[in-house]
Formats: C-alpha cells, sequence, structure tokens
C-alpha cells in the first residue's frame, strides 16, 4: 500500500538531498521517488547521503514536469514552507500522513511534492496540489531541509500506516466510484477555461485568480470518472452553443 505513495522532488539543486530523501523514505518504507528536471542527478553526492537507500535512488523516475510527475495521481498534497496569497485547504503534517494513508489504501496513487531548495514551489504548482501541508516550525526560521522535510511527513505516513495495520479494515464507500486522476483533472481544466473564454466569463486579459479558485472548488469535490464525463459534456455542448454550432437544445 505504501508503495501507492509517491515523493516527487521538483527542480533539486543539491543532489545530497535528493539521497538524503532517498534514504528518509526508504527509513520510512517508501519506494516511489520522482524527480522533476533535477539539476544533477545520478550525482556521486547522492549516493554517498543515500547511504544504502540505492534502490530507491536507482528507482527513481526523472521527469521534464509537475504534470509528467502527477500523471496517474488522484490525491496530491504540497508542501509550503510559508503562507501564499490565495488561502488553500491546508493540513498539518499528521493529518496529511492520514489523509494519504486512507487514499492510498483504497488503491489511489497520492504524490507528497517538495519544492525548490531556495524557492519552494510556484503558486502554479501549488494550485495543481489538492491541499497544503505545513510543518509547523519557528515562525522566524520555518525553512526545514528538503531532506528534512521529507523525513517529518514520511514519518507521519508510516506513523498512519502503522495505526491503520492495527486498526480493523473499513467497509469502502458504497457509492464511490472511481476518482478522475490528476491528468484527468488538468485536461478538464484545460476545456473549462476554454469554455469560460467562449462564453466571456473569462477575459484572458484579466483573469483575476479565477481557475486558481476553480481548482481549488473542484480539487475540494472528488470528481469521479462518471461525474467527469457529465462535466465535459457540459462544457461541449455550452461551447458549441456558444459557437452557434448544431447542439442539442432544440429551439
Ligand atoms: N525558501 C523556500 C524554502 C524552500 S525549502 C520557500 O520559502 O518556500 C525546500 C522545500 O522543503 C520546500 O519547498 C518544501 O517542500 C520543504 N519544506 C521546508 N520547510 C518546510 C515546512 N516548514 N513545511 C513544509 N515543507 C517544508
Amino acid at each position: 500500500m505504501l508503495q501507492n505513495i509517491r515523493v516527487v522532488l521538483v527542480n533539486t539543486s543539491h543532489p545530497g538531498n535528493i539521497g538524503g530523501a532517498a534514504r528518509a523514505m526508504k527509513n520510512m518504507g517508501l519506494s516511489r521517488l520522482v524527480l522533476v528536471q533535477p539539476l544533477d542527478f545520478p550525482a556521486a553526492d547522492a549516493s554517498a547521503r543515500a547511504s544504502g537507500a540505492d534502490d530507491v535512488l536507482d528507482g527513481a523516475q526523472v521527469v521534464g514536469s509537475l504534470e509528467e510527475a502527477l500523471v496517474g495521481c488522484s490525491l496530491a498534497i504540497g508542501t509550503s514552507a510559508r503562507d501564499r496569497s490565495l488561502p488553500w485547504p491546508m493540513l498539518d503534517p499528521r493529518e496529511c500522513g492520514a489523509k494519504a494513508v486512507e487514499r492510498a489504501a483504497t488503491g489511489e496513487e497520492i504524490a507528497l511534492v517538495f519544492g525548490r531548495e531556495h524557492a519552494g514551489l510556484t503558486n502554479d504548482e501549488l494550485q495543481r496540489c489538492h491541499f497544503h501541508v505545513h510543518i509547523p516550525s519557528n515562525p522566524d526560521f520555518s525553512s526545514l531541509n528538503l531532506a528534512a522535510a521529507v523525513q517529518v511527513l514520511a514519518y507521519e505516513v508510516r506513523m498512519a500506516w502503522l495505526t491503520e495495520q492495527g486498526a480493523p479494515a473499513k467497509v469502502e464507500k458504497a457509492d464511490a466510484g472511481e476518482l478522475a486522476t490528476l491528468d484527468e483533472m488538468e485536461r478538464f481544466y484545460d476545456h473549462l477555461e476554454k469554455t469560460l473564454v467562449d462564453i466571456a466569463f473569462l477575459d484572458p486579459e484579466k483573469p483575476k485568480h479565477l481557475m486558481a479558485r476553480l481548482r481549488r472548488l473542484y480539487g475540494r469535490s472528488a470528481v469521479d470518472r462518471s461525474e467527469m464525463s457529465i462535466l465535459r459534456g457540459i462544457l461541449t455542448e455550452t461551447q458549441k452553443v456558444a459557437r452557434g454550432e448544431p447542439h442539442k437544445r432544440k429551439d
């Protein structure tokens, strides 16, 4: 089940941190590492800091974008060392561990996303995540070393997993269909944005955080596959009406 939880490191500069993250993961039983455009990898420093977690490093998947790193995931949790301008659903590390384990147990793929050493994650990257997690550190010195942050969250995942091992199996929600994955959600947001431009609800010159707010709304809703096809169908028909093409309305 822990294999359904991947750790995503975005644009890491220091290979030592990649090795440190791999070690932290393996200590806690996590094995899936995804690297988005690391500056220097593979590297001797990474292997040195991994000290024995070479299998995690060897199995690391290197990809070109965060979007690629999230393919197949239905839950992404982004980390942030500080507050951002647009408020977002927040989890503390304990809740993050519990949520990741609870959702991974139903077969979903989960991503924990970590940012750059110097700049963290961009707002755009954070808005691709359903939740944000902040490790409640000293406000005057809030930023942990990247591998240390991975360690804290991996530990919380392990604690939640150990608790779940001892708990009786939960009955799955009867009505829950398979959730839309993040890549399906991305295609939906793309379609939604185009449609909103077609009906002139969204002015590309003055977007006013509209798409970010809609991402936050839909991200809260745990949209399943059949709901997704309804939403896509609505957009397709809306676009036809807006463009004056033949459509389902009879008038
Ligand atoms: N100067 C950057 C700090 C990045 S620290 C900034 O202000 O955002 C590098 C990464 O470690 C972060 O992107 C995050 O993934 C993780 N991290 C560090 N401190 C954290 C904290 N207190 N809570 C959650 N993640 C943290």
